[in-house]
């Protein structure tokens, strides 16, 4: 899985993935990426195998095309078990 974004070359030789956080639809840019990695990983090789020591931030951008923060907030990493609300009464007596 791979955002859909575009790939600059930068002068030095590294590229630059740029897309729009689909959350906030604000731009955001991975920069001085190795563009062979960055061919790597557009041929469908994992985020996580072709940058390991890529921040998780920055892999967010690639993976999902969002700011971090974006995601975090749309997703919660931890979110508590509310999913089933629990209605029975957690005193029991005294
Ligand atoms: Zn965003």
């Amino acid at each position: 899985m791979a955002a859909t974004g575009t790939i600059t070359e930068n002068a030095n030789g590294t590229v630059r993935f740029t897309t729009t956080c689909m959350l906030c639809e604000q731009p955001v840019a991975v920069d001085q990426l190795d563009p062979q990695k960055v061919a790597r990983w557009q041929a469908g090789e994992f985020v996580q195998n072709v940058f390991p020591d890529m921040s998780a931030s920055e892999r967010e951008v690639l993976v999902s095309g969002s700011h971090a923060e974006c995601f975090d907030r749309a997703f919660p990493p931890d979110e508590e078990d509310d999913e089933y609300p629990v209605d029975a009464p957690q005193e029991a007596g005294t």
